[in-house]
């Protein structure tokens, strides 16, 4: 306690510059203000929140972003005996599709693996790889030579180091799965927003460029950020100790990055891919849908697309959380696009509207119109966790090895999931913590 509030008191006065008000970088921001820090967080954007975005209006709430905290609900797959398999660079680079494939056979790939992963990273399983989208399966392989017996052992041996707390294991996988947030996924980021000021909290603060400069006496403060501001004129911040980047890799790659004095070239980046999903929120009367399933929705394998199924698939929102509509309709949330149908993600919102009624009148069995429809486009709405994802990983280590002081995070470094993306701003608050106070001891500074 008392070593806390001493390290407290060594850092209160550092700053550290969060860049993007994602969920990661409000998970970050979070982290180190308890941690006593200063810290401004700039939001390219007018609101915060990046791909969590809840809309509340005429009576209905829907998520135009992430939709739940999803786990990886394959855990079931883990049951199953399998070879091991050799470290090899060919390994390494294994796809999704390959993988289970090699597991499980290939119906399983195209029933179960390749609606899972259009569902949830709009991606497809022969272009995803293995080891970036799935660490936790892969690992497991590495580890134990098959996921089955990996997953026994290390179940078996986390409950050992556990013995005695069996009632909140319980607990905890009870709370595995999919839940939200009353009002929506946003409510989340707004909470953790909730006590920054504007000061704190810049809004419509696109960073431009940064500058680090080594300090001659002190490797602190070397840090300052220029940021479009209010009439698009650029603004020279304060300078900082430290600088969480959460903003996506194709927003760094156009940033300015000096570091001495000379320009830092971000050319060793590699492009990344991104898929494009159109959202769409539609609502029907009870009465009008004669099959109403049960469960958290449906997800389309890429086979359907034969029988005219065009849609990645659909959550049953106002199903899964009941706050989401009046009780005489249904609240459909579905996605259209991904890897699977690019183009298709930039149709129409009248084209769109179409295709995702015909796909629900097949599976659900919906007559008429929707009462209630709402579109909402993202370009870039998930990076493609490819094949040669490990050379992206690189670059980021590469920044942040080269760049004193700079952390990254976010969904383009450590998983898809807004749970990752907590993760990972998290962990890049405890890196800049770590950093601010061996820093603090190597100048000497009294503390
Ligand atoms: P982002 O939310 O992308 O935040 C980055 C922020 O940086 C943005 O606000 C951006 O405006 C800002 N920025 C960019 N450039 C600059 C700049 N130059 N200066 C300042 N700011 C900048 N995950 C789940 O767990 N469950 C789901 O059900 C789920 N469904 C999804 C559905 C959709 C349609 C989408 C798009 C995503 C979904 N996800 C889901 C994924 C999840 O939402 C994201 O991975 C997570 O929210 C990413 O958070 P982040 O902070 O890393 O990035």
């Amino acid at each position: 306690m008392a070593s806390t509030k001493i390290q407290d008191k060594q850092t209160s006065a550092k700053r550290v510059a969060v860049v993007g008000a994602g969920v990661s970088g409000l998970a970050a921001a979070y982290k180190l203000r308890s941690h006593g820090l200063n810290v401004s967080v700039f939001e390219a954007e007018g609101r915060a929140g990046g791909k969590l975005r809840s809309v509340s209006r005429e009576g209905l709430i829907w998520d135009e972003g992430a939709n739940t905290m999803f786990q990886v609900i394959l855990e079931p797959f883990l049951w199953k005996k399998s070879d091991a398999s050799k470290v090899s660079d060919a390994y390494n680079q294994e796809s999704v599709g390959r993988f289970f494939q090699r597991h499980f056979g290939q119906e399983v790939v195209d029933y179960l693996i390749d609606p899972f992963v259009a569902g949830t990273s709009a991606g497809d399983p022969q272009s995803l790889s293995m080891r970036h989208s799935f660490p936790e399966i892969w690992d497991l392989e590495q580890r134990f030579g098959s996921i089955i017996v990996g997953a026994l052992k290390s179940k078996l041996s986390a409950k050992r180091e556990n013995s005695g707390e069996t009632k909140s294991s319980v607990k905890k996988n009870a709370l595995r799965g999919s839940f939200s947030f009353q009002g929506g996924m946003q409510t989340l980021t707004d909470m953790l927003c909730k006590d920054l000021s504007k000061d704190e909290l810049k809004l419509k603060s696109k960073i431009l460029s940064l500058s680090y400069s080594h300090g001659e006496k002190s490797t602190l403060e070397n840090w300052s950020l220029s940021h479009a501001s209010d009439r698009d004129k650029r603004s020279q911040g304060s300078s900082f100790d430290a600088v969480i980047m959460t903003a996506p890799l194709c927003n760094v790659k156009e940033m300015k990055i000096m570091k001495g004095g000379k320009p830092f070239p971000l050319n060793f980046i590699p492009e990344v891919s991104y898929m494009p999903v159109s959202v769409i929120i539609t609502t029907f009367k009870k009465e009008n849908v004669k099959r109403p399933l049960e469960g958290f929705g449906v997800l389309v394998p890429s086979n359907e697309q034969q029988n005219g199924l065009k849609t990645l698939g659909t959550l049953f929102s106002s199903i899964m959380f009941p706050d989401r509509a009046p009780d005489n309709l249904y609240l459909y949330t579905t996605f259209v696009g991904g890897r699977r149908n690019k183009e298709l993600a930039k149709a129409s919102t009248d084209e769109l509207k179409q295709i995702v009624t015909s796909d629900l009148r097949q599976l659900m069995g919906v007559e008429g119109e929707p009462t209630f429809l709402n579109h909402f486009y993202w370009s870039k709405a998930f990076p493609l966790y490819g094949r040669n994802y490990a050379s992206v990983v690189e670059a980021i280590e590469k920044m942040e090895r080269d760049l004193p002081g700079f952390f990254y995070a976010g969904n383009h470094k450590a998983g898809l999931s807004v749970g990752k993306a907590i993760a990972s701003g998290c962990k890049a608050a405890d890196l800049v913590i770590s950093y601010l106070e061996s820093s603090h001891q190597k100048d000497g500074s009294p503390s």
